[in-house]
């Protein structure tokens, strides 16, 4: 009976462990959490470095993009292949592969032999290896293999690269394996010796160190397929075949899709990008695209995803879904030309609501079912005045500024009748000033 090939997490060589969590934690504070736990709980002990180096979590931090290259020129249609199951995670996080001519971050091989198998190195782990180096290992991957084995390969050797350890080694999961058995059966199926046993089934990942799901999920993606044989209650832990619910929502509280993106409005039709460097975008309909309906945007109800909303009149029909074709009616403003509306999350909550300008008068909701708000002045509200709304001191919260001419003055805080002035663009009529969360 041939085994199937079993994935191993690669290990950087001791000398490079310190370096490389020294990187982890400039790149993602989260990575340290465990650290500064135990620093805390230990104030004057000194810990060695080499102890920490084990405990720093290997996140990328922020929106992952990684340039990815393939160390043994396969054809197109097969490195368009891998790289399409690599950026499976797309859908549930702001991660994106590309492939570079240059010299690449991923590196991609699928050699066999001493070093054949299916592996990565975790995370930013990878940073410390040589760049002619493989970083990620596909053994004998070919146009020939399974979809069902891209979808189970690629896309698990990806969450390492990610930061993501096995969901197998969650110590709910140990705790159930017979450690005798386990190791007579990775010994006679694999011709592992007991230590790499050891060390890839049965040492449990510290639980404080885990930014992770609540309990183990035995149908992750990340997780081994355990046979009932080795399990002291006798059943198997059936492992991952694709990137499972919970998966998808680690990977989201990880690597939060929270990027401003652009959209065209053509009529009813909505064209919006999924990615910044999307050409074509996904059209949903809403409204009735007349000059009746001015259309908004935001994320009325916290989940992260920003939504449409019209505004005809003083009422304002917002969806919960960008797919839905009918939305929520509240009304709000007296809804002429003389109220402005604006969108933002005045008090962080995650929920953005609406505000009507009137004159130098900026009137904002607490919760989008008010149809009172609270009232603030700022600026001089005559047209000189240009009104935007953002988060420019990242506290959660927006606030306002105005744009007269080529000075943009932003609040700190809501309340700020006074803001902060800074210089921007050319601030003629050709110039129209926009505000969002614009990353390369
Ligand atoms: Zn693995």
């Amino acid at each position: 009976m041939s085994a199937v090939t079993v994935c191993t997490v690669k290990q950087l060589p001791l000398e490079l462990q310190v370096p490389a969590s020294e990187r982890a934690l400039q790149l993602d504070e989260r990575n340290g959490r465990v650290i500064r736990a135990l620093q805390r709980m230990s104030a004057e002990a000194e810990i060695p470095k080499e102890q920490l180096a084990i405990l720093v979590g290997k996140f990328w931090g922020g929106s992952v993009r990684l340039t990815v290259t393939f160390l043994d020129n396969p054809p197109q249609d097969l490195r368009s292949r891998i790289l399409a199951h690599m950026n499976a995670w797309q859908v549930c996080a702001d991660v994106t592969f590309v492939e570079t001519a240059g010299t690449a971050q991923v590196r991609v091989a699928r050699q066999g032999g001493q070093d054949g198998g299916y592996w990565s190195y975790l995370g930013t782990d990878i940073l410390q290896i040589a760049a002619d180096r493989p970083t990620l290992n596909l053994d004998g991957f070919t146009m020939n293999t399974a979809e069902s084995e891209y979808i189970r390969v690629v896309r698990h050797e990806t969450g390492h690269t990610l930061g993501f350890p096995h969901e197998h080694l969650r110590q709910e999961i140990v705790d159930r394996i017979d450690r005798d058995k386990a190791i007579d059966f990775y010994r006679q199926m694999y011709g592992w010796p007991a230590d790499k046993t050891i060390r890839n089934v049965l040492t449990a990942l510290d639980e404080s160190a885990l930014i992770s799901t609540a309990h183990a999920d035995p149908t992750s993606i990340m997780c081994y397929w355990l046979p009932a044989e080795i399990m002291r209650d006798g059943i198997a832990v059936p492992g991952g075949s694709d990137i499972d619910t919970a998966d998808m929502e680690f990977a989201r509280s990880v690597y939060p899709v929270g990027h401003d993106r652009f959209a065209v409005r053509r009529g009813n039709q909505i064209i919006f990008q999924q990615r910044m460097s999307d050409f074509a975008g996904q059209v949903v309909g809403y409204g009735n695209g007349s000059s009746e309906d001015q259309y908004l945007v935001g994320d009325w109800t916290g989940d992260g995803k920003d939504k449409l909303a019209v505004r005809r009149g003083n009422q304002i029909i917002y969806q919960r879904n960008i797919t839905d074709a009918a939305g929520t009616a509240v009304g709000y403003g007296n809804g002429n030309s003389e109220d402005q509306y604006l969108v933002g999350d005045w008090t962080g909550d995650g929920k953005d609501k609406l505000a009507v300008r009137r004159d130098n008068q900026i009137i904002y909701q607490r919760n989008i079912t008010d149809a009172a708000g609270t009232a603030v002045g700022y600026g001089n509200g005559n047209s000189e005045d240009q009104y935007l709304v953002g988060d420019w001191t990242g506290d959660g919260k927006d606030k306002l500024a105005v744009r007269r001419g080529s000075v943009l003055i932003f609040q700190r805080r809501l309340s700020d009748s006074k803001g902060i002035e800074h210089g921007f663009g050319n601030g003629n009529s050709e110039d129209q000033y926009l505000a969002g969360a614009f990353h390369m």
